[in-house]
């Protein structure tokens, strides 16, 4: 049985409560077949125990694995071609983009996450119909051969809609309202969607059937409130419930969002949720930074999660969420970057302490975000979310061995004062570059900062040259057909109202 004593001068193995953590000075987590057994003192753990290896010393400080509670794609927007643009209009870049081979881009983007501390992540795929032939089933079964292969933990869902394709009015309404020639090619680009309920009931089935290993887990998804219908979501609900998964959803992103529902239903979509009885703490709703009071209240009452996306939320003009409101009342946060962090990187620790700063109100006495509760919503909670809260999140006898060693020597470099919390130190100063190694169920993914599994120079060189040469042309005319679009879906959303109304944080408010 291989085991391991790992060891720092620092082993942070859960978050207590706002103001502390569990830390051991001079830790260690000892571990066998992936298991840990014991959190201790190293002097005493090393006497008790005789493990196959020692990893780690005391430069490092050790803390759980990381969730990325929100992500889609490997390569990002800007890579394949499109600056930051609000949501609704940027959606459409995402159909023009260059078809990356999803395998490599899935396993390019898990050595990004492994570099930063990352061992779990919610990965919420959109069904595509790719021009290389591959079946849903087969395409994205390659993704998760991915996240196998990387060693990486993966809740894994895919989404869909069946409504509202360009702006939040009928599709056919807006179709006829283009140029005939546009409203033409738009029309044959549409015969490629929608993709059918039944094919995404049926792929998540086949995933399900033919999951690999006890690190992934598949879930469902429907892409948003108001772009699905009501049948739609309650069939996603129904075969959530039938397979005992998960539910993640993307909600109120853009005040958009909520308007649609003012207009539709008279009440916001998460009331809307709420009424068809799709909430639960199964679900985790990415964003959410167009919530009301109510809303909060809803999520606290029905135990469902929030993913918080703060990159992504100022990159597409979305917003700022109320995560202070959240917390407060008890709502589950956990943190993602929507492969949209502020550093157009996958890195967690710089999410994190924007996540702390962006949260930091106006005014005295004002309460914010701990840096332990930074870490919880990075580490348990995340694991939650992602159903893997019992297993992981935190460093505890009976728990997988997900963890990360910290480089504390820079973070600390040339003097911090020792008084200073160690949490405090990472969140405020950690960045991916500071992880020097990384554990998943005792499995070491990274160690001196080099991947121990995969050739990353190699997947790097094979994603350069998929990507060499002119756009094929049928991507070039999709990417025509978008460009032309664009300009009649920006207008539709620029004539619609945006009401003021009483605001959450004070930022610039009088
Ligand atoms: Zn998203």
């Amino acid at each position: 049985m291989p085991s391991s004593l790992i060891r720092g001068k620092y082993v942070v193995s859960r978050v207590i409560d706002d103001d502390k953590s569990e830390i051991i000075e001079d830790g260690a987590v000892y571990q066998e077949d992936g298991q840990i057994i014991e959190v201790g003192r190293y002097g005493d753990l090393k006497v008790r125990y005789e493990p196959d290896e020692v990893i780690g010393s005391s430069r490092f400080v050790v803390i759980p694995g990381m969730t990325n509670a929100h992500h889609h794609m490997g390569l990002t927007p800007l890579q394949l071609g499109s600056l930051d643009m609000p949501l609704e209009p940027g959606i459409f870049a995402e159909w023009s983009s260059r078809e990356v081979d999803p395998y490599l881009d899935t396993i390019w983007c898990a050595l990004q996450m492994i570099e930063s501390g990352i061992t779990n992540v919610m990965h919420n795929q959109a069904m595509v119909r790719t021009p290389s032939g591959l079946d849903f089933y087969e395409s994205n079964a390659r993704i998760i051969d991915a996240y196998e292969d990387s060693g990486m933990r993966v809740a894994f869902s895919l989404y869909n809609r069946d409504q509202h394709f360009f702006t939040s009015q009928d599709d056919n309404v807006f179709l006829n309202g283009l140029p005939p020639e546009l409203g033409a090619r738009a029309r044959e680009g549409m015969r490629a969607r929608p993709i059918l309920l039944d094919d995404h009931l049926s792929a998540s089935e086949m995933l399900i059937a033919n999951k690999v290993s006890d690190r992934t887990r598949i879930f469902i998804s429907p892409h948003n409130v108001h772009w699905c219908s009501d049948d739609y979501l309650m069939a996603i609900k129904e075969f959530a419930t039938r397979h005992s998964t998960g539910l993640h959803v993307h909600l109120q992103e853009t005040l958009y969002q909520r308007l649609y529902g003012d207009e539709h239903w008279g009440k916001t979509p998460l009331a809307h949720l709420k009424d068809l009885g799709f909430l639960g703490p199964e679900l985790s709703c990415a964003h959410g930074v167009w919530l009301t009071d109510s809303d909060i209240d809803i999520l606290a009452e029905s135990g469902s999660s929030i993913c918080h996306n703060p990159s992504s939320n100022l990159r597409l003009n979305s917003g700022i969420a109320p995560v202070n409101r959240l917390l407060e009342k008890g709502v589950n946060v956990a943190i993602g970057i929507d492969e949209a962090g502020i550093n157009d990187d996958n890195d967690i620790l710089q999410e994190m302490r924007l996540t702390q700063k962006i949260h930091r109100e106006p005014g005295v006495g004002v309460k914010s975000p701990s840096s332990h509760r930074i870490l919880d919503m990075a580490t348990q909670s995340g694991a939650d979310v992602t159903f893997f809260g019992s297993e992981t999140g935190t460093l505890e006898p009976g728990k997988r061995a997900d963890m990360v060693l910290l480089d504390l020597d820079r973070i600390s470099e040339p003097y911090l004062d020792p008084d200073t919390n160690v949490v405090d130190a990472v969140v405020y100063r950690g960045r991916g570059s500071d992880v020097d190694t990384v554990i998943v169920d005792g499995e070491v993914l990274l160690q001196d900062g080099i991947h121990t599994k995969i050739d990353r120079a190699e997947i790097a060189r094979q994603i350069a040259d998929s990507l060499a040469g002119p756009l094929p042309a049928a991507a070039e005319s999709r990417a025509q057909l978008n460009a032309d679009l664009k300009p009649y879906v920006e207008r539709w959303f620029a004539s619609q109202k945006l009401p003021a109304g009483p605001t959450h944080y004070r930022y610039n408010a009088r």
